[in-house]
């Protein structure tokens, strides 16, 4: 594949997905820390209804081709079916065991039927296959990933879930773990995550939090961003209406209590800003150093309810919904 710099991008221009509205006002420019390429991108502010989207963005299939490398970090684990051992072992456990236990919170312990959207290297479907006795499926859109995991012994379909044809009411539970926010039409995909969940089912996601404290201390260096990866950027209040526009109703928000994101930050500031351009540093967002440095402040956002990785619960509600 040639750089990125030299490849020719076809760009759109996307409506607000929340309200259809195409009012909006430049928000903040960033570049692609994962892939460099000294290309700009913008974050735009739908002036009617306050979601954040990347506009204008390279169209869906270049995206995919340009900007997901093989080794993406959401990928990288996909044939391995050993559990995870050493550090990786204590961040896997940090990150899905609090998924479980408010999975089995709501349902105990009867046979629960999951699927995992877009679950990349199936991190989740692998820590719940070790704990559980669940019904559990994925689908990723990446061949490559899909094969890999379903190898690994997963059930996973490759694909995105639109096209699946899924029966409707066929699920328990539903998550979407970092996914949102990298899909071209999100209200169409929480639309169809609606009809083929049960009544009393329910919708767990994980997003990156918009309105965490710490976006203004690192401005366009907040990892969250993303770019050109992120297509739409969510607060809890622009996720709670998108989801209830595909009639979901909002069980509540929490925020997790995660060292990544403000590794990430402190990586990208070190990396891309001042000093790492002028003294040639480097350092890794996974560098023990900077993962102990973050926890106080990631703290600091938690403790203000502004912390960096969103997430929201959502019910399908049984009955018909009745608007009077
Ligand atoms: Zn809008």
């Amino acid at each position: 594949m040639k750089p990125i710099e030299d490849q020719e991008i076809l760009w759109e221009i996307p409506c607000c997905a929340n309200c259809g509205s195409s009012r909006r006002s430049r928000m903040i420019s960033s570049f692609d820390y994962e892939i460099p390429s000294g290309m700009a991108f913008h974050i735009v502010c739908c002036e009617d209804c306050g979601l954040c989207y990347t506009c204008p963005r390279p169209v869906m299939k270049q995206l995919i081709e340009y900007f997901y490398p093989d080794d993406y970090h959401c990928y990288r684990q996909a044939g391995n079916a050993a559990p995870p051992a050493g550090l990786a072992r204590i961040f896997d456990r940090r990150t899905n065991e609090p998924r479980y236990r408010r999975l089995k919170a709501r349902f105990g312990d009867c046979g629960v039927s999951l699927l995992d959207v877009g679950c990349g290297d199936a991190s989740l479907l692998k820590y719940l296959q070790r704990r559980t006795t669940w019904k559990l499926k994925g689908v990723e859109p990446n061949p490559r990933v899909a094969a890999a995991v379903r190898a690994a012994g997963l059930d996973v379909d490759c694909g995105v879930l639109e096209e699946m044809g899924y029966s409707g009411e066929s699920f328990d539970a539903v998550t979407l773990t970092h996914v949102l926010e990298h899909v071209e039409a999100p209200g169409a995909l929480l639309r169809e995550i609606f009809r083929i969940l049960k009544p009393g089912g329910i919708l767990l996601t994980e997003t990156p939090n918009m309105d965490a404290l710490d976006r203004g201390v690192f401005g366009r260096f907040w990892w969250g961003y993303h770019l050109p990866r992120h297509l739409w950027h969510f607060t809890p209040e622009t996720l709670a209406r998108l989801a209830a526009g595909a009639g979901f109703t909002s069980m509540g928000k929490r925020f997790q209590f995660t060292f990544g994101p403000m590794a990430w930050n402190f990586s990208i500031v070190v990396n891309h800003g001042w000093p790492g351009k002028s003294l040639g540093l480097r350092i890794s967002n996974a560098s023990p150093l900077l993962l102990a440095a973050g926890a106080p402040f990631e703290a600091i956002n938690v403790l203000f309810g502004r912390g960096n990785l969103l997430e929201m619960a959502f019910e399908k509600p049984v009955g018909e919904r009745l608007d009077l």
